[in-house]
This record gives C-alpha cells, sequence and structure tokens, in this order.
C-alpha cells in the first residue's frame, strides 16, 4: 500500500478570478478562525487516522493568506498521521498575497514546497484575467520565497487566454528558469460554465482551437529547451522535482481531502464534502457530510488517468490487474502510433505531445477497444 496523501482546501480569497471554477469565498477574519479549527476536530476525527503519510497539499482558495495558523493545521496532521520524515508539504500561494516573514516562518514550521498561481509574464493579460498582482510582482514574490528558504518552487502559466502570444509565454517560462524555478505548470484555460468569462463568452476573443494547439506545442517545446521534462499533459520539471501530490491523483493512489469541496479516494471508494462553507463549520462531525463518490480505479479511469502522463500505462499491468485481453488495444496502438499520437513499444503505451492535443478522445477510442 502507497502512502496517503492529504489534501486541505482553504476556501478563502481577497477577490474572485472571473475564470475560477474552484470552490472560494471572501477572506473573512472570523470565519477564517472558525474554520482553522474546524479543520483541526476534522484532522482528529479522520478516517485513516494513523496511516503513513508521505505528501501534504494546502490548496484552495489562497492558503497562505491564513499564514502561521497553517501550522496549526499542519501540526494536527503531523499527531494524527505517521507523517514520513521526507513529506512532501506543499502551499499554494498568490503573488503579492504573502509576506517574507510569513513564508520564513511557514517553511521553518516544515512547508517544503510552495506552488504560485502566476499565470502569465504580461501585465495587460494578467489585468485581463482578474489577477490582483502584476509580473513584477509574481518575481519578486518567488524571489521571496527563495529568500525564506523554499527550494521547491512551482509557478503556474495558463496558456490560451485572451490576446496572448507566444513571446509573454517565452518571456514566463525564461525568467523563471533564470531564477531557477523547479516546476511549471502549464494549463489551458477552460471556460467553466457560470462563471463570469462565460458570461461575456470570452472565447470570442481567446486564441481559437488551431491557434491553443500551436501555442501548447510551442510551450512543451520551450519548456525542453529550459530543462522542463514535460512529465504529464500540462506539468513539467527539473529533474526529480515532479509534485508527489499530485502524481497521486493520475496514478491512482490513495488520498484523502478535508474542507468544503475536498475530493477523496481511500480504500477503493470515491468520496467528497459539498461546496458547503457554513454546513461544514456547523457539523459536529464534519465526515458524516461526506457524499459517496462510486468506486475508483477501475480499467477506465487508470487509463484516463495515467495515460495523462508522459509514463503511460502498460498493457501488461492491464492484462493482470483487470484480466483484460489486450489484443484489440495493442492493433489499435499501433494504428495510432503511425500518426504519430501515441508511443507505442508492444507494452508500455503513452500519448505524444500531439497526441495530448486530443487526450480526451483519443482515451475515448482506446476505452472502445477494452
Ligand atoms: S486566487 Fe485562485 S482560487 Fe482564488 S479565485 Fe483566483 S484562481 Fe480561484
Amino acid at each position: 500500500m502507497y502512502p496517503l496523501g492529504i489534501y486541505l482546501h482553504i476556501p478563502f480569497c481577497l477577490s474572485k478570478c472571473p475564470y475560477c471554477d474552484f470552490y472560494s469565498l471572501p477572506y473573512d477574519e472570523e470565519l477564517v478562525n472558525q474554520y482553522v479549527s474546524q479543520l483541526i476536530r476534522a484532522i482528529a476525527d479522520a478516517p485513516a487516522g494513523g496511516q503513513p503519510v508521505d505528501s501534504i497539499y494546502f490548496g484552495g482558495g489562497t492558503p497562505v493568506l491564513l499564514g502561521e495558523r497553517l501550522l496549526s493545521v499542519l501540526q494536527a496532521v503531523y499527531q494524527h498521521f505517521d507523517v514520513s520524515s521526507d513529506c512532501e508539504i506543499t502551499l499554494e500561494a498568490n503573488p503579492a498575497a504573502m509576506t517574507f516573514e510569513t513564508l520564513r516562518k511557514l517553511h521553518q514550521g516544515g512547508f517544503n514546497r510552495i506552488s504560485m498561481g502566476v499565470q502569465s509574464a504580461s501585465d495587460s493579460e494578467l489585468q485581463r484575467l482578474g489577477r490582483r498582482h502584476n509580473f513584477a510582482q509574481a518575481v519578486e514574490s518567488v524571489q521571496l520565497a527563495q529568500s525564506a528558504g523554499f527550494e521547491n518552487i512551482s509557478v503556474d502559466l495558463m496558456l490560451g487566454t485572451p490576446q496572448q502570444t507566444s513571446a509573454s509565454v517565452d518571456h514566463f517560462i525564461q525568467t523563471f528558469a533564470s531564477l531557477g524555478v523547479q516546476h511549471i505548470s502549464g494549463y489551458l484555460l477552460k471556460i467553466e460554465p457560470g462563471t463570469p468569462f462565460a458570461r461575456q463568452q470570452i472565447q470570442n476573443i481567446c486564441p481559437d482551437e488551431d491557434q491553443s494547439a500551436d501555442l501548447y506545442l510551442h510551450t512543451v517545446d520551450q519548456m525542453l529547451q529550459h530543462g522542463y521534462a514535460q512529465y504529464e499533459i500540462s506539468n513539467f520539471a527539473k529533474p526529480g522535482f515532479e509534485s508527489r501530490h499530485n502524481l497521486k491523483y493520475w496514478r491512482c493512489q490513495q488520498y484523502l481531502g478535508i474542507g468544503p469541496a475536498a475530493h477523496s479516494f481511500l480504500d477503493g471508494k470515491r468520496f467528497f464534502f459539498p461546496r458547503d462553507l457554513s454546513g461544514f463549520l456547523s457539523a459536529p462531525n464534519v465526515w458524516s457530510l461526506c457524499v459517496p463518490d462510486g468506486s475508483g480505479g477501475d480499467l477506465e479511469e487508470v487509463l484516463m488517468l495515467r495515460l495523462r502522463l508522459c509514463e503511460g500505462v502498460r498493457l501488461s499491468m492491464l492484462r493482470q490487474q483487470f484480466e483484460l485481453d489486450t489484443s484489440a488495444l495493442e492493433k489499435r496502438a499501433a494504428f495510432l502510433q503511425k500518426q504519430g499520437l501515441v508511443y507505442f513499444d508492444g507494452d508500455l503505451l503513452c500519448l505524444t505531445a500531439q497526441g495530448f492535443l486530443i487526450s480526451n478522445s483519443l482515451i475515448v477510442d482506446l476505452l472502445e477497444c477494452c
């Protein structure tokens, strides 16, 4: 059994970005204090207490806004789980939402990885995305984190945003590569229903599908040139700095999510907390709120998740784990290899960068052969 990953959702932000579909509410000091207390109780009552843990991820929302209060939550995890000495402990942060003193204390208290939502190297693109920071502040925040002792820093880059140019993507990658940042996530903008971007029909001024595809392939190439190896559709890292926590999601390993909107996969079952902060705060035992979400780890899920990774999937593993006859899948994989969409050596199957561009339809196509 692999060690568990623990995800703690911190649902507070200073303001709402117009593309964001994550569960987050306006920052409120009183609510935050109540939330921290309830989170600590939730950790004490958590299923799987005492199990080995090798990754802890504070996501959101904007967790860094809670400052040193995060340390009492982290301490509760240490008290109730068997946390490994090399545990990856990640903090999501937004540029310009933190001070050197806070970062130093969080690093001293055990946080060893920081993931910053930078999104773009262009101030006009950042403004359009509704971000509160400019690029100079983002660079300064990375330098602050480095001075505070963080040696594992990730930055997010958004692709396919309104009027984005490849020059701004290049500037982004070059800048953070020269600062020695270890990990970059490069996500294509997805217009989520119900967000201000969807209401504004922002897709009309975004790069079209072909332009986005070109930008993605250009990004993959630039990342490689700057020493960031792609290990997942949207993730690139210097060797040894792949996100241990996120790899658990794609490898179908166990994780426990705590907080409204957090999802879990434990003992073969998936479940999640409703997107409801007041329900979470008032529950005598938050675990009674969890909504079952079926069993996980079936063939469809394994294929969908593992093919997001450059390491792909081994057909021998599928045969063994699911008693699957893979002959049709092998034929299809060999055909798709000729189109340049997958790599297939008779056992290992993975998507190429071209394949990643149409990963959803490609995976459905492969699943039809199972
Ligand atoms: S800061 Fe992050 S979580 Fe908060 S609204 Fe913006 S994108 Fe969403």
